[in-house]
């Protein structure tokens, strides 16, 4: 399918930090990706909990959420064909080891909790995701 679609991304604490967020953003909107909404906010661990609660049964998810909550982040709503699956490959793989040169999480990732960007993976999710951020 070709259709235009609306996807989630979050610039991670990491990159807030080092000063990347409009060098990521220039890799959305370079590949055509429209940022439809945009702003930095700073959660609470129990938002980030709220927000990553498909992943609360893994080993993970307590540090998860306390990383995600550790400083400010930026929150936009991309748009464009297939955004989905277009955000999910200019990421690369969730470690950034594993990451496709040219990457997000390869040009800038440091390890695979602070990888530098999330981005919904699937139409349904985004839609949950967005709502979380922008709709409430
Ligand atoms: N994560 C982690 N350790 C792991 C796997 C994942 O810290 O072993 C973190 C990582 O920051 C990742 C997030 O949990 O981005 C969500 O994991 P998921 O498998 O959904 O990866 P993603 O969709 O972000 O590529
Ligand atoms: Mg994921």
């Amino acid at each position: 399918m070709n259709d235009l679609e609306q996807t989630l991304s979050i610039i991670k604490p990491d990159a807030v930090e080092r000063n990347l967020i409009e060098d990521i953003k220039s890799i959305f909107t370079k590949n055509n990706l429209v940022i439809k909404e945009n702003k930095k906010i700073h959660i609470t661990k129990e938002e980030a909990a709220e927000f990553y609660k498909v992943h609360q049964s893994k080993p993970f998810y307590d540090q998860l959420c306390a990383y995600l909550s550790s400083g400010p982040i930026v929150v936009m709503i991309l748009e464009g064909k297939d955004a989905v699956l277009k955000n999910r490959k200019l990421m690369g793989a969730t470690d950034p080891k594993n990451a496709d040169e040219n990457t997000i999480r390869k040009l800038y990732g440091i390890s695979i909790d602070k990888n530098s960007v999330h981005g919904s993976d699937s139409i349904e999710n985004a839609k949950k995701e967005i709502k979380f951020f922008f709709l409430n």
